[in-house]
């Protein structure tokens, strides 16, 4: 079946999914989705005898229709290789009673590039079949992990530059040093004086703004977007779900049909979005629980129908969820809805910073505070030696306390969305109060020692890199940045 995708917001203007990941943002400033949700078209059956690649493959064809079997094995192909420490791409591990998707394989050790090793290929690839002859310039906003796993994906990349904002008093000194020492000719950084939702609102601004554009392309330049407003981050991030549940059938702890339930940390929404699109294709699904810091705007909403960002934003142990701004909830408020309803929340949210939705859905909210982190970091490498990142152990934190309300024993899945080496200081703390004030990056070393686990290649010696990336610009300049980088 040919999938066609459209504003969130009612722009009638269908496109293709190759359009969808060129464009990164419909014209009425809404999100990308499908016309209709796709459907598995293969026996669930099947997807234990699939590897990664193989299984990439039978899920992504449903959604991205418009590539060729040739096409999206290419990008599968040269996404999912020896880029990953594991030729399980997402091993599911388990530690005591808990089972984790360990999403932290990749080149960033992040997440982040289970979407963002592929996505240059997918764009690249939208570039050719649809003709357009500009440079691509991907623009990210990023709390972290995005940045990075983005300008990993882009270095070089022939056709494309990469410009990424990350607040500059916001990161963990790992992931800032990854970032400012990213090399290749087309990779711009800067830090912002400001927060996430200060970078993503300015960046969602420079998309849709129609002068600059209409100014830009002239000079032959067009916008994409890596963040998760793009489809094409969304679309690859379905698959390891299905890949997860796999591997809880071969692993004996769910027997082929039933549901579980999956943990998931989240800050933009956009991961968690994936599982509920894993869903709506036909996997077995219970509850999806969306795990929030301190900056907890999708438990409040989840709970109350009130979504308020009119609230102290808080700076927390796990920076990549400090988000009062979750983009991608636009897409879920589509879907169980409609664009009128969803255009007038969004209309409201931006005037207000509040607006209600009337809901019943599969998504349970949780939240955990960040002293509730460190102990889970703490009592589960007590108990059974596996260390946990803090955006992870929020996910824990809160699975314990939808267990604690709620008793449900439908088998579960944590998400894991980071190494722990990228927040080895945290991480450190949370084991041992000793290490309070530990440098962050001897942390790495400590945490080696601690863990018995060894430093992940990536980001080894990291603080010995040079740094070539020193702009830090005010938060309302990003658009005049873009506009002198781009001459
Ligand atoms: C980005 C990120 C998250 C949040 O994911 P969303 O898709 O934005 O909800 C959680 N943990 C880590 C480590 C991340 O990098």
């Amino acid at each position: 079946m040919n999938i066609m995708f459209k504003s969130t917001r009612g722009d009638k203007n269908y496109v293709t999914a190759s359009q969808a990941i060129v464009k990164g943002i419909a014209e009425d400033g809404g999100l990308y989705v499908p016309e209709t949700m796709p459907k598995m078209d293969f026996p669930l059956e099947k997807i234990t005898d699939m590897g990664y690649r193989k299984l990439a493959y039978e899920v992504l064809k449903l959604v991205l229709t418009d590539y060729t079997e040739e096409e999206l094995k290419h990008c599968i192909n040269s996404a999912y290789d020896k880029k990953f420490d594991t030729e399980l791409i997402a091993p599911l591990v388990s530690a005591g009673e808990n089972n984790f998707l360990e999403l932290f394989h990749g080149k960033t050790i992040a997440f982040k590039d289970m979407a963002l090793s592929i996505l240059p290929y997918l764009l690249k690839t939208a570039a050719v079949k649809n003709g357009v002859k500009e440079e691509i310039v991907i623009l990210t906003a990023t709390s972290g992990d995005t940045g990075k796993a983005a300008l990993e994906g882009f270095a070089d990349v022939e056709g494309t530059q990469i410009i990424v904002f990350f607040p500059e008093d916001g990161v963990s000194a790992v992931q800032k040093a990854q970032m400012v020492t990213q090399q290749g000719n087309n990779t711009c950084v800067a830090g912002i004086r400001g927060n996430f939702d200060d970078a993503q609102t300015a960046v969602k601004k420079t998309f849709t703004d129609n002068e600059l554009k209409a100014e830009l392309k002239e000079k032959g330049y067009v916008f994409s977007s890596a963040n998760s407003i793009n489809i094409g981050r969304l679309a690859p991030q379905i698959v390891y779900y299905f890949y997860a549940y796999a591997q809880m059938v071969k692993a004996g702890r769910i027997t082929m049909g039933n549901k579980i339930n999956f943990t998931v940390p989240t800050g933009n929404f956009g991961n968690i979005l994936a599982g509920y699109y894993a869903m709506n294709m036909g996997l077995p699904v219970n509850r999806l629980i969306c795990a929030s810091n301190d900056n907890k705007v999708l438990y409040d909403f989840f709970r109350t129908g009130t979504y308020d960002i009119n609230r102290e934003f808080i700076v927390t142990v796990s920076p990549s969820m400090d988000i009062l701004i979750s983009s991608n909830l636009e897409r879920l408020l589509y879907h169980l809805s409609d664009s009128s309803k969803t255009s007038e929340a969004m209309n409201e949210l931006s005037k207000d910073g509040r607006y209600e939705f009337n809901m019943d859905n599969e998504f349970i909210g949780e939240y955990a505070t960040i002293d509730e982190t460190f102990k889970a970091i703490h009592d589960l490498f007590k108990e059974t030696g596996y260390v946990m990142d803090t955006h992870t152990a929020v996910a824990k934190a809160a699975y314990d306390k939808y267990i604690a309300e709620t008793g449900d024993n439908t088998p579960n899945v944590i998400v894991s969305t980071a190494s722990p080496y990228k927040f080895a200081k945290d991480v450190l703390k949370a084991i041992d109060g000793k290490y309070d004030s530990i440098d962050p990056f001897k942390a790495l070393e400590t945490l080696s020692e601690v863990s018995k686990t060894p430093i992940p290649a990536p980001i080894k010696g990291i603080d010995k890199r040079e740094v070539l990336h020193r702009s830090v610009i005010d938060k309302d300049a990003i658009e005049e940045f873009v506009k002198n980088k781009l001459k």
